[in-house]
C-alpha cells in the first residue's frame, strides 16, 4: 500500500542518513569501532526488519480494517468533532502521540509489558539501530492495543500513516549516536524528544529509566510530570544491570529476555 511504502521509505532514509552521520560526527567515538558497531547494528537491524516485515504483515491489516470500519460508520472521537481536514489531521497526530506516551508509560508499569519492553532498554549502547530494537512480542502487543484505540479515536489510515512518517525518523534521531551541540539539543527538546533527553530514558538507574516516555513531542513528559534531566548526560550508563552479561545480547539472548525472572 502506498502509505506503508511512504513511512518505510521515510524510516529507511533516516536510518541511512543517521548511520552515515554517526560515522562522521559521533557522540561516543568508541561506539564506532567496527568490531563492535557492525555486530550490534546487525542484531538490532535483524529485529527491526523482522518486526516491520513479519509482525507488520500479520497485524497492520487489522488496524487498517478497524480504522476503516470506524470511520465508515462515523465512529470515534475525530468523527464526532467534525473539524476541518487540516485541523483534524493535526489533532490526530497530537492525540495519537499522547496515546504513544501512555502506551510507553504502561510498558514500564505493567509487569508483563515490561518483560518485553526490557529488550529495548537492555541495549548496553545506544545508536540509531537501538531505535528499532524491540522484541516482536512488544510489537504484537502494541498492535493488539491499537486495534481498539484507533477506532475509539476515529483516526484514519492516512492520519496514522502521516503520524508514523514523522514518528519513525524522530525515534531513529533521538537514539542516534550523534554529537549535536548542547544548545541545539536544548532548543529541540522544547518541541520534540531530543537525543540527550532520550539518553536519560536509557540510563540503567531506575528513576531515570522510568522518565522521559514521550515519542515525538517532548511536552507530554512535562505535562504529566515524568520529565527528567541531567547535565552530565555524557556520564549516563546505558542498559539494564540484570542483563549486563553478553549472553543477553545475542539474538537468542534478546528473544529469551522476556522469560528471565522478574526482579
Ligand atoms: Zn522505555
Ligand atoms: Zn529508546
Amino acid at each position: 500500500m502506498e502509505f506503508a511504502a511512504n513511512k518505510s521509505t521515510a524510516a529507511l532514509v533516516a536510518l541511512a542518513v543517521l548511520w552515515a552521520l554517526e560515522g562522521w560526527i559521533p557522540f561516543f567515538h568508541d561506539f564506532n569501532e567496527r568490531g563492535k558497531r557492525y555486530p550490534h547494528a546487525g542484531r538490532n537491524f535483524a529485529l527491526g526488519a523482522f518486526n516491520a516485515l513479519v509482525m507488520g504483515a500479520l497485524f497492520s491489516g487489522l488496524v487498517v480494517w478497524a480504522s476503516t470500519q470506524a470511520r465508515g460508520s462515523g465512529m470515534g472521537l475525530l468523527s464526532w468533532l467534525g473539524l476541518p481536514a487540516w485541523a483534524e489531521t493535526l489533532f490526530a497526530v497530537l492525540i495519537f502521540d499522547a496515546w504513544m506516551y501512555l502506551w510507553h508509560r504502561l510498558n514500564h508499569i505493567v509487569p508483563i509489558l515490561w518483560r518485553f519492553h526490557r529488550v529495548h532498554h537492555s541495549d548496553p549502547r545506544m545508536d540509531v539501530t537501538s531505535g528499532v530494537r524491540f522484541h516482536p512480542g512488544e510489537i504484537a502487543l502494541s498492535f493488539l492495543f491499537r486495534i481498539p484505540v484507533v477506532p475509539l479515536l476515529g483516526i484514519t489510515v492516512w492520519q496514522l500513516a502521516i503520524y508514523e512518517s514523522v514518528l519513525l525518523p524522530i525515534i531513529l534521531f533521538h537514539h542516534s549516536n550523534l554529537a549535536i551541540s548542547g544548545k541545539a539539543d536544548a532548543v529541540l527538546r522544547w518541541i520534540i524528544v531530543s537525543p540527550n533527553m532520550h539518553r536519560v530514558h536509557h540510563s540503567d538507574w531506575q528513576p531515570e529509566t522510568d522518565s522521559n516516555y514521550a515519542s515525538v513531542f517532548s511536552w507530554w513528559d512535562r505535562i504529566f510530570r515524568s520529565y527528567r534531566w541531567r547535565e552530565d548526560y555524557h556520564a549516563i550508563h546505558y542498559g539494564l544491570r540484570e542483563f549486563a552479561d553478553l549472553g543477553w545480547h545475542t539474538l537468542k539472548g534478546i528473544l529469551k529476555t522476556p522469560l528471565h525472572k522478574q526482579k
